[in-house]
């Protein structure tokens, strides 16, 4: 069967079984590369009336604390060189983006992985280089590889850690009185690594959640198994995305994770401070913990004035609610981080769901 065919014929077992409920079916998209997906097929608007999809917490730069930015750009002013991804350059602080530091004579280097970052500091040992680590399972083995390796390598590295895990965000949400979240659509990337088995404590709570790979038709087929599970009152983890994630996930990557970090408390943007969301140094490793060996503070601070980034982040709005959005708010003058990076819901949406004047 040809794929736009096949993926009229998911598009229409939807709205067919979405129909055939008395209510209307709230599925949350945690990955932020669904979003994109989902908005440049248009597939939102498709899908009728019964069903709505809300972005959730899946996007690693949105989720990195205003506190965390104003810690980077702290640090490399004060001379420290920060070697980052180049989503985060342009994600605003307090005071001013990473990238407006580099601009004033700051050492900001951008790196595509964290290895490139310890590469970096071998070929530079007169500077102090740190790594801003941030994203979920999906990053974290790689920097946990860095920073094994950088064990036995030159002295000058350390990373300010924020990696994230997904399962305690969504337990969170799934606890929040003011959601209401009927079933998930889990991210792709990151189960790869921990494996469709980790939903099980959301399917638990009576939500169902399908792993979906990032095809629209992928993304329509795990829909149509969410409102299966609806439709016959049941909720437990599917997996649609078989060609790439498996029930336990990567074992190497996941023993690397458990070798180098131990999970900690950790902070999300609109969400809050989530116990063992987070992944810390564990032992020996702590030495390569920039805030502790160079005594940067993460504090928490306000969040942009008039941005509703966290609601956007937590599903509680859609960026269209921001009375911001595609007004002083757009990706050439982007005034929270949602607007920013590729996998934002408000870029997302700005991008493929309402186009520029
Ligand atoms: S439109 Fe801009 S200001 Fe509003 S929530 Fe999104 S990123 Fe924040």
């Amino acid at each position: 069967m040809k794929t736009a065919e096949a993926l009229s014929q998911e598009i229409a077992a939807c709205r067919s079984i979405a129909e055939s409920l008395d209510r209307r079916v709230t599925v949350m998209e945690v990955c932020g590369t669904h979003t994109v997906a989902i908005c440049r097929s248009g597939l939102a608007d498709l899908l009728g009336e019964n069903i709505r999809l809300v972005s959730g917490p899946g996007c690693p730069v949105c989720v990195s604390s205003q506190g965390y930015i104003d810690a980077a750009v702290a640090a490399a002013r004060a001379g420290l060189t920060v070697t980052t991804y180049g989503d985060m350059l342009r994600v605003p602080g307090s005071d001013m983006p990473l990238a407006a530091a580099r601009g004033e004579g700051a050492r900001v280097v951008t790196v595509y992985s964290a290895l490139e970052a310890l590469y970096y500091a071998e070929a530079h040992p007169d500077e102090d280089v740190v790594f801003a680590a941030v994203g979920f399972e999906t990053t974290a083995p790689a920097t946990a590889l860095a920073v094994k390796a950088a064990a036995g390598g030159p002295a000058n590295f350390t990373a300010l850690f924020s990696h994230k895990r997904i399962l305690p965000a969504m337990m969170a949400l799934v606890a929040a009185e003011d959601l209401q979240i009927d079933a998930f659509l889990c991210p792709g990337h990151v189960s790869v690594i921990v494996g469709s088995e980790e939903y099980e404590p959301v399917a638990a709570t009576g939500r169902p959640c399908v792993v979906a790979g990032f095809e629209p038709l992928d993304v329509a087929r795990a829909l149509r198994m969410i409102l299966e599970q609806v439709r016959s009152g049941e909720a437990r983890v599917e997996n649609e995305y078989t060609r790439a994630v498996r029930p336990g996930g990567n074992p190497a990557a996941k023993r690397l994770l458990e070798e180098v970090f131990e999970p900690a408390q950790e902070y999300w943007r609109g969400i809050g401070m989530i116990s063992e969301s987070g992944l810390a140094p564990r032992g020996g490793f702590r030495r390569f913990d920039a805030a502790e060996r160079h005594g940067i503070d993460i504090k928490e601070v306000p969040e942009p004035a008039g941005c509703r980034c966290g609601e956007v982040i937590r599903g509680a709005i859609d960026p269209e609610d921001c009375a911001l959005f595609a007004d002083r708010c757009r990706p050439t003058s982007p005034v929270g981080p949602c607007m920013v990076s590729r996998e934002g819901s408000c870029g997302a949406h700005y991008r493929y769901s309402r186009r520029p004047a």
